[in-house]
């Protein structure tokens, strides 16, 4: 049976740092992407080699939701670790690009180990764009 577990954080995870009006959903399946961006605010979501998926989000609309913090404590929490996440992937409410932010954030995480895919996904038009490597001149 599909089951999904809503995270209350600001019981579970006594950080400062994480923002409030924040919600963590862990499915213990991998929904579809369409299934997951249905939502006028920027999500994350994080893949799991072990068959889970984490969504994150702050209800905010362009801006990124989850710290490399938050993203390595909820992946401990599923039994996986940022090594073995298979793919993280965030919305654009708006049509643009990768920001800077994005880059930077991408940038980090392949720093502390991530080895798979960052995407960048469209929900009105249900496509998905792939980080392509960045330059570490561009982050300097
Ligand atoms: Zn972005």
């Amino acid at each position: 049976m599909k089951k999904i577990t809503v995270l209350v954080l600001l019981v579970l995870v006594p950080l400062a740092s994480f923002a409030q009006n924040k919600r963590v959903l862990v499915y213990d399946y991998q929904p579809r992407l369409e299934e997951i961006f249905t939502e006028p605010f920027e999500v994350l979501a994080i893949y799991t080699k072990n068959g889970k998926t984490i969504t994150i989000t702050s209800h905010l609309v362009n801006r990124v939701n989850g710290s490399l913090e938050e993203i390595e404590y909820y992946l401990n929490l599923v039994g996986s670790n940022l090594e073995s996440a298979k793919s993280i992937v965030h919305n654009h409410p708006t049509p643009n690009r990768w920001s800077l932010q994005d880059k930077k954030f991408y940038y980090e995480l392949k720093r502390e180990g991530f080895k798979g895919e960052f995407v960048l996904y469209f929900p009105w038009s249900k496509s998905e764009r792939h980080m392509e490597k960045p330059k570490a001149e561009e982050f300097k």
